[in-house]
């Protein structure tokens, strides 16, 4: 755990050197534990692209044009793109369309009767006061209407073609300084041209109209729009080059044969933040080695130890037993959701998969035993096994959340993962070795021993239960926002759209004969391109709403008429 939340493994972030030396390190202790090489043609390793973040390239610009005069933004200090905007030359009239919002739970809609087709909207950052304080005037929690990605889509969806944003005058936003690019979280492209623009410019453009300060006070004032569109003289073209740039990352994996063709699958991630991604929880100290020591040192660290454990108790196993050490879960869960569609071993020998992540801070004796639904011998296995521990165990029986195991849950294989609970240096450059308690961890790995054991020797292999979730929040888009559609969206890639690795029963999407596998690409009169959209889409429906949705089955394009419910 040490040395991978060390600081010259960079906080194993992907494209780092310090996730391939964390790879390697990883590897050579399997061989020399014995472990045969299960990656890619007899290595330790399998390889996979991610996309690993952007910059700005050289040829970002905005020129505007007012009658005959003409003049280029200096980029960085008057305007910027952001890191998830579409590369494109647009060139538009402009609209000043307030806060960009179409909220209709507030009766506010910054776009009605307002004309975009191809125009270039500049926005207001935030969100009317109204919406976020009480009767009182105190102030409450902001709603997503305030998120970026969700005025970006929502200006797509109108038929913009680009969305500039602009600080409105806040208390929260006291200083014009521009967003810092690659700062803000979003898909990879949000299919609209987006940047930002200083008060001083927007205000010069809007001053035919009105200041923008007194724009913005009516509004806040009244909770009512006061969009306007700007004089066709004024025409503003921006040209977008964001770079994505691309790594190759490595799963490592590692066997012990048994007796037969059927194995257990022992996993964790290794990968972390890096020096901090707009996942980081401290995101004043990004730029500051984010070492993960719990998330998931801790893990990895356990792996090896079962591999050692494992390997000197010799011959006479059942069945086989797959070490996997995950990358790019931080970014989507990338490696699990890779290995479970390329399989280095036939995916049908596995019997169930036990993921660790995060075990290395155990508090008050409080353990963390999800998936315990997933497999019919489980409840008895883990009762029996646990019968005389001094831990404090909260079973869960889903086998859905944002871990490896969610890849193999997904495709049927039973689950179970252990965790010893969330904390305050939880994604932060705080997460250090020290702060781990290495007794109690290794407790938590003597019974991960007990149960994949257990596993091994077994007569006969846990069965596959699909477990009937109550639709909570924290579920994810389909599972957590707006009301209850019932998909669990798949992680790995897909071009466009949102694809299911599954649909919950009983659930509207499976009522209206959605199920796995199937892509989400329109939502109503919304095109889906990736989750964001239709989360975008979910929060703008009601229950009881019938929504006609278009899915790609096998390449054919279906239509289904959903019924979104209540959430339970
Ligand atoms: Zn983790």
């Amino acid at each position: 755990m040490k040395f991978l939340a060390s600081p010259e493994l960079e906080g194993r972030g992907a494209g780092s050197v310090g996730l391939e030396r964390a790879g390697a390190y990883i590897a050579e202790r399997f061989r020399s534990l014995g472990l045969r090489p299960a990656g890619d043609a007899g290595t330790f390793f399998q390889a996979f692209t991610v996309t690993t973040g952007a910059k700005v390239g050289p040829a970002n610009h905005l020129t505007v044009a007012d009658g005959d005069r003409e003049r280029t933004l200096l980029m960085g200090t008057e305007y910027m793109p952001i890191s998830f905007s579409s590369n494109r030359t647009v060139k538009g009239k402009v609209v000043f369309a307030g806060y960009g919002i179409s909220a209709a739970e507030f009766h506010y809609d910054d776009y009605a009767r307002l004309d975009v087709k191809d125009s270039i909207v500049v926005v207001l950052r935030n969100e009317p006061p109204s919406f976020h304080t009480d009767k009182a005037g105190k102030e409450q929690v902001w709603t997503h209407h305030s998120n970026l990605i969700a005025k970006a889509i929502n200006a797509r969806n109108h038929g913009a073609a680009a969305i500039l944003l602009v600080n409105g005058e806040s208390p929260q936003q006291p200083e014009d300084v521009l967003i810092r690019f690659g700062s803000v979280a979003g898909p990879e492209d949000a299919g609209i041209v987006i940047g930002q623009v200083t008060r001083a410019v927007a205000g010069e453009w809007l001053k035919a109209a009105k200041p923008l300060s007194e724009l913005q006070k009516q509004i806040d004032k009244e909770s009512a729009p006061a969009s306007v569109a700007l004089p066709d003289s004024l025409h503003v073209s921006i040209e977008v080059d964001v770079e994505r740039e691309h790594a190759t990352i490595h799963n490592v994996a590692g066997y012990l044969p048994g007796e037969t063709s059927e194995y257990v699958v022992l996993g964790a991630h290794y990968d972390h933040l890096g020096l901090g991604n707009e996942s980081s929880l401290a995101p004043s100290l990004i730029g500051h080695v984010h070492p993960g020591a719990d998330d998931n040192a801790s893990g990895t660290a356990g792996l090896l130890e079962l591999a050692r454990l494992f390997s000197n108790a010799g011959g006479e196993r059942k069945r086989g037993i797959l070490f996997l050490a995950f990358s790019g879960e931080e970014i989507g869960l990338l490696g699990s959701a890779h290995w479970v569609n390329n399989p280095t071993l036939p995916l049908d020998g596995a019997v169930a998969m036990i993921n660790m992540d995060m075990i290395g801070r155990v508090t008050g004796a409080k353990l963390f035993i999800g998936g315990t639904g997933t497999g019919s011998t489980f409840e008895p296995m883990l009762k029996r096994l646990t019968a005389s521990s001094d831990f404090k165990i909260d079973f869960s029986v889903g086998g859905y959340s944002s871990s490896d195991h969610t890849s193999f849950v997904a495709k049927g294989v039973p689950v179970l993962f252990f965790f010893s609970g969330l904390h305050a240096d939880y994604h932060k450059p705080s997460d250090t070795w020290d702060k781990i308690d290495p007794v109690s961890a290794a407790r938590v790995v003597d019974l991960v021993y007990d149960v994949a054991a257990d596993l091994d020797g077994a007569a006969e292999r846990p069965k596959y239960v699909k477990v009937v979730e109550p639709a909570g929040p924290g579920g994810g888009p389909g599972g957590g926002y707006g009301p209850y559609f019932g998909s669990i969206p798949d992680f790995g890639p897909v071009k466009t759209g949102v694809r299911f690795s599954d649909v919950r029963p009983g659930s509207p999407a499976e009522k209206a004969g959605l199920r796995g596998g199937d892509i989400l690409i329109q939502f109503g009169d919304k095109p889906i391109a990736n989750l964001y959209d239709f989360t975008f889409a979910l929060r703008g429906s009601k229950v009881g709403d019938v929504v006609e949705v278009r899915v790609l089955r096998d390449g054919k394009e279906i239509t289904a008429r959903v019924t979104l419910e209540q959430r339970r």
